[in-house]
């Protein structure tokens, strides 16, 4: 190792890509052997696997139902059909489009607000600013894994007597600061199991509520409407969940416990060595909460740190490291949303993380030394960034690419 970055040198510190996320799967004999007599009893989708998940998770979450679904997507998309929501949907821009596709699908204009600066997630004040009588709904999103401030979101939902739904895509196993699960809050927490989420099933996604009509009714909505007597009632949509895909998950929520104790210490691991560098922080959990890490994340000030973020991008991907910049462009900026969506006052923290965040590889069977190793690329190309910026024939950059 030349202690000196690939930019300079040629030669990166990884010799294989180090990718910024890979599935948790439990492969094993028992799982082929179940899967095997599935398919052998031809019960194939939303049997009896799928209520034994359903009932699992709900025990885990301590939630009083769970509605297992196609995708988190599709749960978004029948929990706001089933509440019968029209008008305005209050949402972050800092999100995935998800969260506001969910809306558009239901007919509802999304009206974005801003995120706050040190958690990610959807500002209460902001939110509230922007909620009125045109106002159908709030969907707020648990950024990476860090919960919401529930309490004063909540508070503002029924002070102006809307629903709320939480996109909790990204946090099967996060908790309130109270300590409670995140998937009891609001009229309904959706979860989704995508291979990039810490709780994958392979594809799917859950639904938690206490509202046991609303369960009802999105076990009837899940599967077209039809309650059994192929006389629909509502306009459902064909979003059953998979045999094989409940057991997958059944598998990984078994060991999900252990798997986020061990994302947190590659977490500390990063935090304990990156902290020391000048011009990066991280998201900031609120106390007594706990967060999946579905994502680790960095933010990058470019004038304290000498670079901006998609510099150290580029440099990162020569090292053989992979990165992403989550959620950027935010929902104003994407082709889908230009013309759907009202804009109601400022974006200012949401366009200055998309600028300035940047995810960087954890997955739950990373080594510690690899972390180790990324932030000693991080570290010599803070190190070098002068001479880095001299042979690429670039100003030193003290400013990013924001939009304003
Ligand atoms: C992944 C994700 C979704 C969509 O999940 P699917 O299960 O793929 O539909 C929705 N919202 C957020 C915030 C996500 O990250």
């Amino acid at each position: 190792m030349s202690g000196r970055p690939a930019a300079l040198t040629g030669e990166p510190l990884f010799a294989d890509s180090v990718p910024v996320t890979r599935p948790t799967i439990e492969i094993g004999d028992e799982l082929f052997g179940t899967f095997r007599t599935i398919l052998e009893s031809g019960m194939i989708t939303n049997s009896e696997q799928v209520r034994a998940f359903e009932e699992e998770a709900a025990a885990y979450l301590g939630v009083g139902d769970v509605v297992a679904v196609s995708s988190c997507t599709a749960g978004l998309m029948l929990v706001l059909r089933c509440l019968s929501v029209s008008g305005e949907a209050i949402m972050p821009s800092f999100t995935f489009m998800a969260t506001g596709h969910a809306a558009v699908w239901n007919g509802l204009v999304p009206v974005l607000a801003d995120c706050d600066p040190g958690g990610y997630d959807l500002d209460p004040a902001a939110a509230e600013g922007v909620t009125g009588p045109g106002t159908g709904v709030i969907i707020a999103t648990h950024i990476f894994g860090v919960p919401c401030d529930a309490d004063a979101l909540d508070a503002t939902a029924a002070r102006h007597g809307v629903p709320i739904v939480y996109d909790a895509a990204h946090g099967f196993g996060s908790t309130y600061p109270d300590g409670r699960a995140v998937g009891c809050r609001g009229q309904a927490e959706v979860f989704s199991l995508s291979p990039t989420k810490p709780l994958t099933a392979g594809e799917g996604g859950l639904i938690g509520t206490d509202d046991p009509e609303l369960a009802r009714e999105l076990r009837i909505a899940r599967v077209y409407g039809n309650a059994g007597d192929y006389d629909s009632l509502y306009a459902g949509l064909s979003a059953r969940m998979g045999e094989l895909n409940a057991v997958m998950g059944r598998a990984n929520l078994a060991e999900l416990r252990e798997r986020l104790d061990r994302r947190k210490r590659l977490v500390a691991r990063y935090e304990g060595a990156l902290g020391e560098l000048p011009g990066i922080d991280f998201q900031r959990i609120p106390p007594g909460a706990e967060s999946t890490y579905k994502d680790f994340t960095i933010r990058v000030d470019p004038d304290a740190f000498g670079m901006a973020r998609d510099r150290l991008k580029d440099l990162l991907a020569l090292e053989n490291i992979m990165t992403r910049c989550y959620f950027n462009p935010p929902l104003h900026r994407q082709g889908a949303f230009v013309t759907a969506v009202r804009e109601r006052g400022p974006l200012d923290n949401t366009e200055r993380l998309a600028a300035r965040l940047l995810t960087l590889p954890l997955y739950t069977s990373m080594e510690f030394e690899t972390v180790d190793r990324i932030c000693e690329a991080i570290g010599r190309i803070h190190r070098h960034r002068d001479e880095v910026h001299a042979r690429l024939g670039l100003e030193r950059e003290t400013v990013d690419g924001l939009h304003h």
